[in-house]
């Protein structure tokens, strides 16, 4: 046996039998819904959370300020000027800037790099349209901010990002904000980009005129942290994180209230066992996750003289689409923590499916991952017979999520930590910059890999 002392099933019966997630949930979505940096609910929020954790007994807590480039969205229009006249459902997408252009359209479906490079030459010039996928892309290979970028540096002059939901809703998400001053970046309606493809089918030229105003502001965002003590001092850590803001549209409930609640839920729970852990437990709660995983990167670069000493970083995003089916348990460096974590969750009966996987890094694990920490994010599944995420848009309320799912999720993120942290044998040690490269390499992201290690993030944060 590895794991040591603590009654694991008294564990999970504390988060399961008693209602606080319902009440967290509440809190988060309905009175701060999106919880965008620089706003006031952004800011309340961060204010309710750093209460909670001091409530629950933690030590430590505190929030880690830092100055960040807050993007606020202005005016949009978005119109059909060639051939016919009409407006789009649109919205711009966060970091876009400025603009005013009058161009072309041209449709790019693609999802691999070779994909790419029969179509780039034809984009010059253009607004280039592409699917949107409404959950985080997980599994393909390249996502929005990466083709906005392809689109920008082939000579685009405007990106669509066409929402895959019917009943115009529109998928929303973050570009890089050197993309977004180059040239305006859209979510458009699926019933509307369908439109203009039939035009084009029919031979016809097909323009548009686009005219976003957004702006950057200099606000203060914070990162919230606070810590169960394990074992002796020096002892190593676990760092759990959830990002707690949200799309500025809508509540945010999946994306990632749901994870926000389960770190609480994990952090009250296990504030009581803090006389059997065996390492300490720091929760970190990030923000600008959606402007373009900001908050997480810069926590990682604060803490550089740390990492050696993490054992595990564990990241909740979007769970509790559903009371059951199996959670996705994504750990992107691989190695014998994937074993682990398997053995020791299906030994407890606990339906997660544990593995390396292909989902791309733009996570709050990415920074870590970068850095050769051991690290994965828990999430819902995606595809089968699964509910869809309502992530990035503006129907993302707590009515889509099963508070029954998000407790169970907060069992199992209480559970995972508490194996981690007590385990006397734990195989996760931390990579080198080498191993860390040919291990990502190795996973087909190579587009991903691309952009986090481009640190876009850092134009952002004001001093970086
Ligand atoms: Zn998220």
């Amino acid at each position: 046996m590895h794991v040591r002392r603590l009654n694991l099933r008294e564990l999970l019966g504390t988060v399961l039998l008693e209602a606080e997630v319902g009440e967290t949930l509440h809190v988060l979505c309905d009175t701060f819904p999106g919880r965008w940096p620089g706003t006031p609910g952004g800011d309340a929020a961060a204010a309710y959370l750093e209460r909670k954790l001091k409530e629950y007994g933690l030590d430590n807590v505190h929030a880690e300020r830092f100055p960040l480039w807050a993007w606020k969205r202005g005016a949009v229009r978005i119109e059909a000027i060639a051939p016919f006249a009409r407006p789009l459902c649109g919205l711009a997408l966060p970091n876009t800037g400025s603009h005013d252009v009058e161009a072309e359209v041209v449709f790019a479906d693609f999802s691999s790099l070779e994909e790419w490079r029969a179509i780039a030459p034809t984009v010059r010039g253009r607004i280039v349209f592409c699917q949107g996928s409404a959950r985080k892309e997980q599994r393909l290979p390249i996502g929005r901010a990466q083709k906005a970028r392809m689109a920008a540096d082939a000579g685009a002059v405007g990106f669509a990002w066409v929402s895959e939901r019917e009943g115009r809703v529109l998928l929303i998400g973050s570009v890089e904000r050197d993309v977004g001053d180059a040239v305006p970046c859209v979510a458009v309606a699926r019933e509307d980009a369908a439109a203009l493809r039939r035009a084009l089918d029919r031979g016809r030229r097909v323009a548009l005129r686009m005219k976003t105003e957004n702006e950057f502001r200099e606000v203060q965002a914070s990162n919230i942290v606070g810590e169960v003590p394990g074992g002796r001092s020096g002892e190593p850590l676990v760092i759990a994180g959830a990002h707690y803001d949200g799309h500025d549209i809508g509540d945010g409930a999946h994306d990632d209230a749901s994870g926000t609640a389960c770190m609480l839920e994990a952090a009250r729970a296990l504030s009581r066992y803090r006389d059997d852990l065996g390492s300490t437990l720091r929760f970190v709660l990030f923000t600008a996750e959606e402007m373009g995983v900001v908050g997480s990167r810069v926590y990682v670069d604060q803490h550089e003289a740390e990492l050696d000493s993490i054992r595990f970083m564990l990241n909740v995003d979007g769970v509790g689409l559903s009371p059951d089916g199996d959670e996705y348990f994504h750990l992107p460096l691989g190695g014998p923590v994937v074993d682990r974590l398997r053995e020791e969750l299906s030994a407890l009966q606990r339906p997660i499916v544990v593995e390396q996987g292909t989902m791309p890094l733009s996570w709050d694990h990415e920074g870590f991952a970068l850095q050769g920490v051991p690290c994965g994010s828990l999430t819902d599944p995606v595809g089968g017979g699964n509910r869809k995420s309502w992530a990035h848009t503006s129907a993302d309320s707590l009515d889509k999520l099963s508070v029954d799912g998000v407790r169970r999720a907060a069992g199992h993120v209480a559970l995972i930590l508490a194996l981690v942290a007590n385990d006397s044998a734990w195989p996760g040690t931390r990579l080198s910059s080498t191993r860390v490269t040919e291990t990502l390499a190795n996973l087909g992201i190579a587009e991903d890999i691309r952009r986090a290690r481009d640190s876009s993030w850092r134009k952002l944060v004001i001093g970086r």
